[in-house]
Protein backbone atom coordinates (compact mmCIF):
# COMPACT_ATOMS: atom_id res chain seq x y z
CA UNK A 1 0.00 0.00 0.00
CA UNK A 2 1.74 3.42 -1.05
CA UNK A 3 1.62 5.84 1.69
CA UNK A 4 2.09 9.59 0.14
CA UNK A 5 2.88 12.98 2.28
CA UNK A 6 -0.87 14.34 1.75
CA UNK A 7 -3.05 11.93 1.07
CA UNK A 8 -6.94 10.72 1.10
CA UNK A 9 -7.93 6.97 1.64
CA UNK A 10 -10.34 5.71 -1.70
CA UNK A 11 -13.04 3.55 -1.57
CA UNK A 12 -10.84 0.80 -2.88
CA UNK A 13 -8.56 1.53 0.14
CA UNK A 14 -5.79 2.75 -1.93
CA UNK A 15 -3.93 6.18 -1.10
CA UNK A 16 -4.05 9.19 -3.35
CA UNK A 17 -2.56 12.29 -2.83
CA UNK A 18 -4.14 15.77 -2.71
CA UNK A 19 -2.80 17.98 -4.84
CA UNK A 20 -0.96 16.78 -8.27
CA UNK A 21 0.59 18.34 -11.43
CA UNK A 22 -2.15 18.15 -15.04
CA UNK A 23 -0.25 17.99 -18.60
CA UNK A 24 -3.29 18.58 -21.02
CA UNK A 25 -1.77 20.92 -23.71
CA UNK A 26 1.88 20.20 -22.25
CA UNK A 27 3.94 18.51 -25.35
CA UNK A 28 5.98 15.39 -24.38
CA UNK A 29 9.16 17.54 -24.24
CA UNK A 30 7.43 20.10 -21.78
CA UNK A 31 5.95 16.91 -20.07
CA UNK A 32 8.65 15.39 -19.70
CA UNK A 33 10.09 18.71 -18.00
CA UNK A 34 7.66 19.20 -16.54
CA UNK A 35 7.10 15.76 -14.54
CA UNK A 36 10.70 15.41 -13.70
CA UNK A 37 11.11 19.26 -11.96
CA UNK A 38 7.32 18.17 -10.00
CA UNK A 39 8.08 14.93 -8.98
CA UNK A 40 12.02 16.24 -8.12
CA UNK A 41 9.88 19.13 -5.79
CA UNK A 42 7.75 16.44 -4.03
CA UNK A 43 4.63 16.31 -5.99
CA UNK A 44 3.52 12.91 -5.93
CA UNK A 45 0.47 12.46 -8.40
CA UNK A 46 0.41 13.42 -12.30
CA UNK A 47 -2.44 13.20 -14.46
CA UNK A 48 -2.12 12.34 -17.97
CA UNK A 49 -4.48 11.08 -20.88
CA UNK A 50 -4.33 8.85 -24.00
CA UNK A 51 -5.77 11.64 -25.55
CA UNK A 52 -3.49 14.32 -24.55
CA UNK A 53 -0.68 12.95 -26.45
CA UNK A 54 2.55 13.31 -23.87
CA UNK A 55 2.57 10.00 -21.99
CA UNK A 56 6.04 8.96 -23.52
CA UNK A 57 6.73 12.51 -22.46
CA UNK A 58 5.28 11.56 -18.50
CA UNK A 59 6.78 8.51 -18.61
CA UNK A 60 10.76 10.00 -19.26
CA UNK A 61 9.95 12.89 -16.69
CA UNK A 62 9.09 9.74 -14.04
CA UNK A 63 12.23 7.84 -14.85
CA UNK A 64 14.59 11.04 -15.40
CA UNK A 65 13.26 12.28 -11.69
CA UNK A 66 15.21 9.47 -9.93
CA UNK A 67 11.58 9.40 -8.01
CA UNK A 68 10.85 5.59 -6.87
CA UNK A 69 7.99 4.51 -8.45
CA UNK A 70 6.04 3.16 -5.61
CA UNK A 71 6.40 6.86 -4.50
CA UNK A 72 4.40 8.28 -7.75
CA UNK A 73 0.35 8.26 -7.82
CA UNK A 74 -0.35 8.44 -12.43
CA UNK A 75 -3.79 8.86 -13.57
CA UNK A 76 -4.50 8.05 -17.29
CA UNK A 77 -7.41 7.86 -18.92
CA UNK A 78 -8.78 5.85 -21.56
CA UNK A 79 -10.39 7.96 -24.77
CA UNK A 80 -14.22 8.05 -26.36
CA UNK A 81 -12.34 5.85 -29.33
CA UNK A 82 -11.86 2.99 -26.88
CA UNK A 83 -15.00 2.39 -25.17
CA UNK A 84 -15.82 -1.51 -25.30
CA UNK A 85 -15.11 -5.12 -26.36
CA UNK A 86 -11.28 -5.60 -26.61
CA UNK A 87 -10.31 -1.58 -27.42
CA UNK A 88 -10.37 -0.46 -23.96
CA UNK A 89 -7.57 -3.50 -22.92
CA UNK A 90 -5.49 -2.62 -26.29
CA UNK A 91 -5.95 1.13 -25.30
CA UNK A 92 -4.64 0.38 -21.72
CA UNK A 93 -1.64 -1.74 -23.24
CA UNK A 94 -0.75 1.21 -25.37
CA UNK A 95 -1.08 3.84 -22.55
CA UNK A 96 1.25 1.03 -20.18
CA UNK A 97 3.85 0.72 -23.40
CA UNK A 98 4.16 4.60 -23.65
CA UNK A 99 4.80 5.31 -20.29
CA UNK A 100 7.06 2.87 -20.07
CA UNK A 101 5.05 1.62 -16.32
CA UNK A 102 3.75 -2.11 -15.62
CA UNK A 103 0.75 -0.55 -13.99
CA UNK A 104 -1.36 2.56 -13.23
CA UNK A 105 -2.60 3.77 -9.89
CA UNK A 106 -5.66 4.87 -11.33
CA UNK A 107 -7.38 4.32 -14.82
CA UNK A 108 -9.91 6.79 -16.08
CA UNK A 109 -13.24 6.41 -18.41
CA UNK A 110 -12.50 10.40 -19.89
CA UNK A 111 -16.14 10.78 -20.67
CA UNK A 112 -19.18 9.01 -20.77
CA UNK A 113 -20.09 9.36 -24.36
CA UNK A 114 -23.91 8.72 -23.58
CA UNK A 115 -24.40 8.74 -27.84
CA UNK A 116 -22.46 5.61 -28.45
CA UNK A 117 -23.79 4.01 -24.77
CA UNK A 118 -20.90 2.46 -24.11
CA UNK A 119 -19.77 3.31 -20.71
CA UNK A 120 -21.32 0.65 -18.60
CA UNK A 121 -19.53 -2.08 -21.20
CA UNK A 122 -16.05 -0.20 -20.82
CA UNK A 123 -17.06 0.32 -16.85
CA UNK A 124 -16.43 -3.84 -16.91
CA UNK A 125 -13.55 -3.91 -18.96
CA UNK A 126 -11.94 -1.69 -16.52
CA UNK A 127 -13.73 -3.80 -13.22
CA UNK A 128 -11.32 -7.06 -15.30
CA UNK A 129 -8.05 -4.55 -15.78
CA UNK A 130 -8.00 -4.17 -12.16
CA UNK A 131 -8.46 -7.86 -11.48
CA UNK A 132 -5.43 -8.40 -13.49
CA UNK A 133 -3.60 -5.74 -11.89
CA UNK A 134 -2.66 -3.84 -14.81
CA UNK A 135 -4.70 -0.59 -12.63
CA UNK A 136 -4.68 0.03 -9.07
CA UNK A 137 -7.72 2.12 -8.83
CA UNK A 138 -10.53 2.40 -11.55
CA UNK A 139 -12.84 5.75 -12.01
CA UNK A 140 -14.43 7.99 -13.94
CA UNK A 141 -14.34 11.88 -15.30
CA UNK A 142 -17.40 14.13 -16.07
CA UNK A 143 -20.25 11.58 -15.30
CA UNK A 144 -23.24 13.03 -14.34
CA UNK A 145 -25.58 11.61 -11.57
CA UNK A 146 -27.98 9.22 -14.21
CA UNK A 147 -23.86 7.75 -15.50
CA UNK A 148 -22.92 6.87 -11.81
CA UNK A 149 -26.32 5.38 -10.99
CA UNK A 150 -26.23 3.17 -14.37
CA UNK A 151 -22.90 1.65 -13.13
CA UNK A 152 -23.66 1.34 -9.72
CA UNK A 153 -26.64 -0.48 -10.79
CA UNK A 154 -25.69 -2.59 -13.61
CA UNK A 155 -22.06 -4.01 -12.13
CA UNK A 156 -22.36 -3.35 -8.30
CA UNK A 157 -18.87 -1.53 -8.56
CA UNK A 158 -18.63 2.18 -7.53
CA UNK A 159 -15.46 4.22 -9.15
CA UNK A 160 -13.06 5.97 -6.55
CA UNK A 161 -12.93 9.03 -8.59
CA UNK A 162 -14.99 11.15 -10.65
CA UNK A 163 -12.61 13.83 -12.11
CA UNK A 164 -15.17 16.85 -13.05
CA UNK A 165 -14.89 20.31 -13.99
CA UNK A 166 -14.91 22.35 -10.66
CA UNK A 167 -13.73 25.92 -9.95
CA UNK A 168 -14.64 29.06 -8.67
CA UNK A 169 -16.75 30.04 -11.32
CA UNK A 170 -18.09 26.56 -11.76
CA UNK A 171 -18.58 24.79 -8.29
CA UNK A 172 -20.64 21.92 -8.80
CA UNK A 173 -22.69 21.21 -5.34
CA UNK A 174 -25.11 18.64 -6.97
CA UNK A 175 -23.06 16.82 -8.63
CA UNK A 176 -20.14 16.33 -5.57
CA UNK A 177 -22.87 15.90 -3.14
CA UNK A 178 -23.91 13.04 -5.08
CA UNK A 179 -20.31 11.69 -5.59
CA UNK A 180 -20.23 11.99 -1.62
CA UNK A 181 -23.16 10.15 -1.07
CA UNK A 182 -21.89 7.34 -3.66
CA UNK A 183 -18.49 7.62 -1.63
CA UNK A 184 -17.08 8.58 -4.75
CA UNK A 185 -13.82 10.68 -3.91
CA UNK A 186 -14.39 14.10 -6.49
CA UNK A 187 -11.35 15.65 -8.33
CA UNK A 188 -11.22 18.91 -9.80
CA UNK A 189 -9.88 19.25 -13.26
CA UNK A 190 -8.89 22.87 -14.65
CA UNK A 191 -8.79 23.90 -11.02
CA UNK A 192 -8.19 26.97 -12.18
CA UNK A 193 -10.35 27.96 -14.27
CA UNK A 194 -7.55 27.46 -16.95
CA UNK A 195 -6.08 30.54 -15.08
CA UNK A 196 -9.44 32.49 -15.53
CA UNK A 197 -9.94 32.73 -11.97
CA UNK A 198 -5.94 34.37 -11.54
CA UNK A 199 -7.00 38.28 -12.52
CA UNK A 200 -10.53 37.61 -9.97
CA UNK A 201 -10.68 41.06 -8.02
CA UNK A 202 -12.20 39.02 -4.61
CA UNK A 203 -9.32 36.04 -5.26
CA UNK A 204 -7.01 39.25 -5.12
CA UNK A 205 -8.32 40.60 -1.99
CA UNK A 206 -7.87 37.49 -0.48
CA UNK A 207 -4.32 36.88 -1.37
CA UNK A 208 -3.31 40.35 -0.36
CA UNK A 209 -4.46 39.57 3.15
CA UNK A 210 -2.92 36.03 3.27
CA UNK A 211 0.37 37.29 1.30
CA UNK A 212 -0.23 34.63 -1.23
CA UNK A 213 -0.93 34.23 -4.68
CA UNK A 214 -4.27 34.29 -6.26
CA UNK A 215 -3.54 30.78 -7.73
CA UNK A 216 -2.50 29.58 -4.55
CA UNK A 217 -5.74 30.78 -2.28
CA UNK A 218 -7.72 28.88 -5.70
CA UNK A 219 -5.72 25.84 -4.78
CA UNK A 220 -6.65 26.21 -0.72
CA UNK A 221 -9.97 26.84 -1.26
CA UNK A 222 -10.71 23.12 -3.50
CA UNK A 223 -8.25 21.33 -0.70
CA UNK A 224 -10.26 22.85 1.92
CA UNK A 225 -13.78 21.38 0.00
CA UNK A 226 -12.09 18.07 0.36
CA UNK A 227 -11.40 18.32 -3.49
CA UNK A 228 -8.27 16.31 -5.02
CA UNK A 229 -7.00 18.69 -8.02
CA UNK A 230 -4.25 18.58 -10.41
CA UNK A 231 -3.77 21.95 -11.66
CA UNK A 232 -1.62 22.14 -14.82
CA UNK A 233 2.00 24.58 -15.48
CA UNK A 234 4.48 23.82 -17.40
CA UNK A 235 6.20 26.93 -15.85
CA UNK A 236 9.11 25.98 -13.18
CA UNK A 237 8.02 28.55 -10.69
CA UNK A 238 4.51 27.75 -10.68
CA UNK A 239 5.29 24.56 -10.22
CA UNK A 240 6.55 25.18 -7.17
CA UNK A 241 4.18 28.00 -6.47
CA UNK A 242 1.11 25.74 -6.60
CA UNK A 243 2.62 23.29 -4.29
CA UNK A 244 3.47 25.45 -1.44
CA UNK A 245 0.20 25.87 0.02
CA UNK A 246 0.19 23.29 3.03
CA UNK A 247 1.31 26.12 5.69
CA UNK A 248 -1.13 28.19 5.16
CA UNK A 249 -5.30 28.07 5.87
CA UNK A 250 -8.37 29.98 4.19
CA UNK A 251 -10.94 31.10 6.83
CA UNK A 252 -14.63 30.58 6.96
CA UNK A 253 -15.52 33.94 5.39
CA UNK A 254 -12.48 33.66 2.56
CA UNK A 255 -14.13 30.10 2.01
CA UNK A 256 -17.97 32.04 1.86
CA UNK A 257 -16.77 34.86 -0.31
CA UNK A 258 -15.05 32.23 -2.64
CA UNK A 259 -17.99 30.10 -2.92
CA UNK A 260 -20.06 33.55 -3.56
CA UNK A 261 -18.20 33.18 -7.26
CA UNK A 262 -19.66 30.30 -8.57
CA UNK A 263 -21.49 31.36 -12.20
CA UNK A 264 -22.19 28.38 -13.39
CA UNK A 265 -19.74 28.84 -16.16
CA UNK A 266 -18.65 25.53 -17.55
CA UNK A 267 -15.31 25.82 -19.66
CA UNK A 268 -15.94 22.07 -21.64
CA UNK A 269 -18.32 20.62 -23.03
CA UNK A 270 -21.57 18.98 -21.92
CA UNK A 271 -20.81 15.27 -20.53
CA UNK A 272 -24.40 14.14 -21.59
CA UNK A 273 -23.77 15.67 -25.25
CA UNK A 274 -20.07 15.08 -25.92
CA UNK A 275 -18.40 12.23 -27.86
P1 LIG B 1 -5.91 24.69 -15.03
O1 LIG B 1 -7.11 25.25 -14.38
O2 LIG B 1 -5.03 23.78 -14.26
O3 LIG B 1 -5.07 25.93 -15.60
C1 LIG B 1 -3.91 25.76 -16.37
C2 LIG B 1 -3.47 27.12 -16.87
O4 LIG B 1 -3.14 27.97 -15.77
C3 LIG B 1 -2.23 27.07 -17.74
O5 LIG B 1 -2.41 28.05 -18.74
C4 LIG B 1 -1.10 27.44 -16.79
O6 LIG B 1 -0.05 28.08 -17.52
C5 LIG B 1 -1.80 28.42 -15.87
N1 LIG B 1 -1.26 28.43 -14.50
C6 LIG B 1 -0.97 27.36 -13.73
N2 LIG B 1 -0.49 27.73 -12.53
C7 LIG B 1 -0.48 29.10 -12.55
C8 LIG B 1 -0.07 30.07 -11.61
N3 LIG B 1 0.42 29.73 -10.41
N4 LIG B 1 -0.19 31.40 -11.95
C9 LIG B 1 -0.69 31.75 -13.15
N5 LIG B 1 -1.08 30.86 -14.09
C10 LIG B 1 -0.98 29.54 -13.79
O7 LIG B 1 -6.43 24.02 -16.40
P2 LIG B 1 -6.37 22.61 -17.13
O8 LIG B 1 -7.48 22.66 -18.09
O9 LIG B 1 -5.03 22.30 -17.64
O10 LIG B 1 -6.76 21.54 -16.00
C11 LIG B 1 -5.82 20.89 -15.16
C12 LIG B 1 -5.69 19.43 -15.52
O11 LIG B 1 -6.94 18.76 -15.40
C13 LIG B 1 -5.30 19.17 -16.98
O12 LIG B 1 -3.95 19.44 -17.26
C14 LIG B 1 -5.68 17.72 -17.10
O13 LIG B 1 -4.69 16.91 -16.50
C15 LIG B 1 -6.98 17.68 -16.33
N6 LIG B 1 -8.16 17.86 -17.21
C16 LIG B 1 -9.03 16.81 -17.33
C17 LIG B 1 -10.14 16.90 -18.13
C18 LIG B 1 -11.07 15.76 -18.21
O14 LIG B 1 -11.94 15.75 -19.08
N7 LIG B 1 -10.95 14.77 -17.36
C19 LIG B 1 -10.44 18.10 -18.93
C20 LIG B 1 -9.48 19.17 -18.71
C21 LIG B 1 -8.41 19.04 -17.88
P3 LIG B 1 1.42 27.47 -17.82
O15 LIG B 1 1.31 26.00 -18.04
O16 LIG B 1 1.82 28.19 -19.07
O17 LIG B 1 2.28 27.83 -16.64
Amino acid sequence: MAIFKEQVTLNDGQNIPKLGLGVWQATQEQASIAVREALQHGYQLIDTAAIYENEQGVGRGIQESGVKREDVFVTTKVWNDAHGGEATAIALEQSLERLKLDYVDLYLIHWPVPSTDKYVETWQNLISLKEKGLVRSIGVSNFHEAHLRRLLNETGVTPAINQIEIHPYFQQRPLRAVNQELNIRTQSWSPLAQNKAIEDEVIKTIALKHNKTTAQIIIRWHLQNDLILIPKTVTPTRIKENFDVFNFELDDEDLKRISLLDRGERLGPDPDLFG
